[in-house]
């Protein structure tokens, strides 16, 4: 399989190049020039297969010959090696829970997936890698811990000062060895600047060689198409289900739709957004424009020009009926998104996170405005347990702190600090 870029103006490449640099050239995403058709009878006998075994079907075409078999078979066992259950809400709505990972949130299927592919390109290099990542919480925990211990990667973390949850600062700062946390004094958009400038700086690129670990890599990207396979390993009903993703940079639903391109069954697709409506609004108008993010309860979503969603377009050549035929996106505001989750735990005794509360809302609201005996379910992205103070105001009692979690709170914090400026950044990167 080859990859081209999106901005049409750079050499194609095969999986392990798309890996390593993360953005082409010309700076446009990675995307594979042809969607590759499921094996005959795949769908049909979905319920025989293992995790592993799905797996390496859905991923093999995507790597191609860059990692043989038995390798790509390790890679994917390590990545997948907990559950993704779907668990019923009510009679129309189920919930795929996603936060069983280590981190407890979505992006750990990825961060490991990339970790072990660039641990094993590297075999064939001498130079190590350093992954550069800027992270406003729940990436830098999954990064961090899916490269851990990694042969040849070094993973540098930017973090802001008293930004991000106790748990996720935990997560970042308490592993050591291969895994550098940069506590920066300022903001989210200071860490990631000061990344941005880093990429493009000749001296840094002369002495390290630098990739990003954001979901714009194929490699943290594309084995996201696997939870839509596991759900639909345990769906029930008749008819196909609608699917309802809590949406920021489009990296997930992305993933989705490119499982449906491939054969997967799916009646249809919502993207449930915050404020954050940059997707709605062009659905409903046709018109695309980027605004400034805004800052929700439902943080990891809170994105202003959503990378992924040019993936999309790609997917359905450009044009916007077929697209809106297979996709909504519904926005929803903080306090509905609060309420949701009083509701939901109210009334069926099901414990939704911020992210997920949005997803819920959306779809439910979709349900009720089309046909009767529709059914669907919703991507819950993280555990609860990592936006305490929102979840535990909206259901009136303490979360439970699970035990993959309970450990960080007795290990040492270790990060360096820094300005929030490039040169500091720069400075430290040279030594
Ligand atoms: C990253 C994240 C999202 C958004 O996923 P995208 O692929 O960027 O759309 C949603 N929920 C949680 C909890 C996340 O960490």
């Amino acid at each position: 399989m080859l990859y081209y870029s999106l901005n049409q103006n750079a050499p194609r490449v095969n999986f392990a190049d798309a890996a390593v640099s993360g953005q082409a050239p010309d700076k446009g995403l990675y995307f594979p020039r042809s969607i590759p058709k499921l094996p005959d009878g795949f769908i049909q006998n979905i319920r025989s297969y293992s995790k592993e075994e799905i797996g390496f079907t859905v991923m093999k075409p995507f790597v191609g010959e860059t990692i043989n078999d038995i390798d790509l078979q390790k890679i994917i066992a390590e990545t997948v090696n907990f559950n993704f259950p779907l668990v019923k809400i009510n009679e129309q709505i189920a919930s795929l829970e996603l936060f069983h990972g280590p981190t407890l949130a979505f992006k750990d299927v990825g961060a490991r997936f990339m970790s072990r592919c660039l641990g094993h390109f590297n075999q064939q290099r001498d130079q190590a890698v350093t992954v550069l990542v800027a992270t406003s919480g729940d990436t830098g925990g999954a990064v961090a811990n899916g490269f851990l211990g990694v042969d040849g990667v070094n993973v540098v973390i930017l973090y802001p000062s008293g930004k991000v949850s106790p748990v996720q600062e935990l997560q970042l700062t308490t592993l050591g060895k291969n895994i550098t946390a940069l506590e920066v004094n300022g903001n989210f958009d200071d860490c990631q600047s000061m990344v941005k400038q880093a990429f493009t700086d000749p001296d840094l690129n002369r002495k390290l060689l630098l990739t990003s670990a954001n979901s714009i890599n194929v490699a943290r990207w594309l084995p996201q198409q696997l939870y839509y396979f596991y759900a639909y390993q345990q769906w029930q009903e008749e008819k196909p289900p609608i699917i309802c993703v809590p949406s920021g940079n489009f990296g997930n639903i992305c993933a989705g739709i490119l499982a449906f391109a491939s054969g997967l069954p799916v009646q249809h697709f919502i993207a449930a957004c915050n404020a954050n409506d940059v997707v709605t609004d062009y659905l409903q108008t046709g018109n695309y424009q980027p605004k400034p993010a805004v800052a929700t309860i439902s943080n990891a979503m809170d994105v202003g020009n959503p990378s992924n969603f040019i993936r999309i377009l790609e997917i359905f050549h450009h044009q916007f009926n077929e697209l809106k035929n297979k996709v909504s996106s519904i926005s929803v505001d903080d306090n509905t998104t609060r309420q949701t989750i009083t509701e939901v735990f109210q009334q069926f005794n099901y414990m939704l996170d911020p992210h997920g509360a949005v997803a819920y809302y959306a779809l439910d609201q979709y349900l009720k405005n089309t046909d009767t005996g529709n059914k669907g379910f919703i991507l819950e992205t993280a555990h609860p347990v990592k936006f305490p103070e929102t979840v535990e105001t909206a259901i009136h009692q303490k979360i439970e702190i699970p035990d993959a979690v309970q450990y960080l709170f007795g290990l040492e914090k270790k990060s360096i600090p820094l300005a929030p400026t490039f040169s500091a950044l720069k400075g430290w990167l040279m030594q």
